[in-house]
């Protein structure tokens, strides 16, 4: 993840998984500027999904 204000690589702090989804955390050492990112479900999420379709079909 690029710093919106620096323009350069932000270093991840931090990765949680709640709900299913896996949360990144970044800063960027330049301007201590801190965000975050979805990186898509985490994986019994996945696995969770494809039980799922299989009952359907
Ligand atoms: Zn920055």
């Amino acid at each position: 993840m690029e710093c919106p204000h620096c323009k350069v690589e932000m270093r991840q702090t931090g990765k949680d998984t709640f709900s299913g989804q896996v949360i990144r955390e970044y800063k960027c050492d330049q301007c201590g500027f801190e965000s975050w990112e979805d990186d898509g479900k985490a994986l019994w999420q996945v696995l969770h999904d494809d039980n799922e379709e299989k009952d359907k079909s």
